[in-house]
């Protein structure tokens, strides 16, 4: 179940507790996740109190939204060090905004940095279709090409996905950089992070056989 918005955060801790109570009361509803801008715009929203009565709906997953290393204050730190302390794992989504973030440097700052507060990377999403943001959008490539430039720079932990969200409803795919040059009769040849050739040979055929033996 997840409660998005607007911004969840900015209900008081009472309403957002009797949500979330009426929520743990449905049998099915397994795990809750909250997605809040609030450790960037305004961390001091994240209180030891809101701390604490989140921790009660475990499993509980808080996804922050942050797109530039520059959004992390000292504030933010201390909000998502707060949720972590309450055993509240914390996942992150970044908007692709062309001029602001769309270069590996840029990215790569700010998903190690969110690794430093415990905050995992966790979507970098391509701009969504919308009236007025045309600016800030960048071609397809450009989130691959930058993740193609962080493999091999930096720990696959500072790694998201590239997710696009498509139009009509048609949900989620995400994209990512393929490493593969060509097949050939001996296998597969692929091309690593510095720029390398390495063939992966073709399994044996006794080894082809990738079902489990007992499932
Ligand atoms: C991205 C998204 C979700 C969450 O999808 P996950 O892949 O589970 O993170 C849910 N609803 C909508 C409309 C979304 O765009």
């Amino acid at each position: 179940m997840l409660i998005s918005g607007g911004d969840p955060f900015l209900l008081s801790d009472e309403r957002l507790s009797h949500i979330l109570e009426a929520l743990r009361a449905i049998p099915h509803v397994q795990i809750i996740r909250i997605g809040t801008r609030t450790p960037a715009f305004l961390p001091m929203r994240v209180t030891e109190d809101l701390a604490r009565m989140l921790r009660r709906f475990a499993p509980l997953y808080v996804v922050t939204h942050f797109n530039h290393v520059r959004e992390i204050a000292p504030a933010s730190e201390r909000a998502c060090g707060l949720l972590a302390d309450h055993g509240i794992p914390l996942e992150n989504q970044t908007v692709l905004l062309r001029g602001i973030n769309s270069e590996a440097r840029v990215l790569k700052a700010l998903f190690e940095k969110l690794l430093t507060i415990r905050v995992r990377p966790y979507y970098l999403h391509q701009l969504d279709l919308s009236q007025g943001i045309e600016h800030f959008r960048t071609p397809l490539s450009c989130g691959v090409d930058i993740l193609r430039a962080l493999r091999g720079h930096t720990s696959g932990l500072a790694i998201p996905q590239l997710a696009v969200d498509l139009p009509m409803g048609f949900g989620k795919v995400t994209l990512s950089p393929d490493f593969t040059l060509r097949t050939t009769d001996a296998g597969t040849f692929f091309t690593n992070w510095q720029g390398k050739e390495c063939p992966l040979p073709y399994p044996e055929p006794s080894e082809t056989d990738c079902s489990c033996p007992h499932s």
